[in-house]
């Protein structure tokens, strides 16, 4: 934890596992309530990239970096000071994180992060970087709601599969775009009304947020907040697969047992979303773009693993991911 020389706002990194020297995980700019919530957070995110970069079998430990931001919002220059700040935590630590964009942060950000560090992923493809990982992680999505389906139907065929995505942004709104293009029957829903446009361009049915998670469809995709799925919402849903992008999209880890109980085949979402990780991963080791969308495939070979593992061994898929990712840090 350190305060900025410039901004006098407190910035965070969490180094949980390095591999090869280095931690890997994104700077997310966000409202907490204190620095004992924020530190928290980091540890807790910085952990779960460790699991997210086992789990898709990358080189990389698991790292976050995390702006403290009164309110939530800052003006432009405080906002560049801050940043610079933030740059400044990451030079000192000489390698050991490389931080990338997250929630709240942009590749414009990490272009300014570049003026102070070398220790920056996801610059623009104009200064060779490889950009916005939104594109990569909503192809991964795809590829494990396929293998979902797999499971679920016998089938990785969406045409004609209803499908209900929650959260039409960065990832969910390319998402919709590659399932209308695959054949799949939509529903979207998202808490902004301007995203309805986009439901009308595709001819998805638009669902209030209120009742998108109960909606009656063979596959759920949360691709807005975490924590979507706890005690009192998992019994009304009326989906038979759920995977999105998501983050801790389980409120606690029982979660997954109620969900098996009822016969919802959870795809843990650490495993769904790690296309933007795994196109980074491709990037620090010279980027090509269609070698990232080929190891972004292997998505769903890893989800067949985790539910061949969770019916054999008769646990849950978030038992089963966890305990793919211990194996694979060899543990
Ligand atoms: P985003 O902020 O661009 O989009 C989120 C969307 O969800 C917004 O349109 C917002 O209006 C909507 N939303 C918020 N609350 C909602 C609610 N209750 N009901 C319906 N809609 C709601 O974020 P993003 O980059 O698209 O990421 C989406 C999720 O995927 C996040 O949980 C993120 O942590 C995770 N994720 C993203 C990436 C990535 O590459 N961007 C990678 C891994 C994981």
């Amino acid at each position: 934890m350190r305060r900025g020389r410039r901004s006098g706002l407190y910035t965070f990194v969490g180094v949980h596992s390095t591999r090869r020297g280095q931690a890997v995980g994104g700077c997310r700019m966000w409202a907490y309530a204190d620095s004992r919530a924020a530190l928290r957070d980091v540890l807790r995110l910085s952990r779960a990239m460790t699991y997210k970069a086992a789990a898709a079998d990358l080189p990389l430990g698991g790292g976050k970096g995390v702006i403290m931001v009164p309110g939530g919002r800052l003006p432009p220059s405080r906002r560049r000071e801050v940043l610079l700040d933030f740059a400044d935590t990451v030079a000192a630590l000489d390698g050991r994180y490389i931080t990338a964009e997250d929630v709240g942060t942009s590749s414009r950000d990490m272009s300014l992060i570049a003026q102070r560090t070398r220790y920056v992923a996801g610059l623009a493809r104009s200064r060779g970087g490889s950009g916005d990982p939104s594109p990569f992680t909503a192809l991964g999505v795809e590829h494990a709601i396929r293998a979902s389906c797999q499971r679920a139907f016998g089938t990785s065929e969406l045409r004609g599969r209803s499908v209900c995505v929650i959260g039409l942004g960065h990832v969910g709104s390319r998402l919709v775009r590659r399932l209308a293009r695959a054949g799949a029957a939509l529903l979207v829903s998202d808490v902004d009304p301007a995203k309805r446009r986009l439901a009308d361009q595709l001819g998805a049915r638009w669902v209030a947020p209120e009742t998108a998670l109960g909606a009656e469809v063979d596959v759920l995709s949360p691709c807005a907040l975490g924590g979507m799925l706890d005690d009192e919402t998992v019994p009304g849903l009326r989906c038979r697969v759920v995977a999105g992008a998501a983050n801790n999209q389980l409120a606690d880890d029982a979660v997954a047992s109620l969900l098996s109980a009822q016969g919802v085949l959870w795809a843990p979402d650490f495993v769904v979303n790690a296309g933007g990780l795994i196109n980074i991963a491709v990037e620090l080791g010279g980027y090509d773009p269609a070698a990232a969308r080929k190891r972004v495939a292997g998505i769903a070979t890893t989800l067949q693993e985790i539910f061949d593992t969770s019916e054999r061994l008769n646990i849950t898929p978030l038992a089963a991911a966890m305990e793919l990712a211990r194996r694979r840090l060899g543990g």
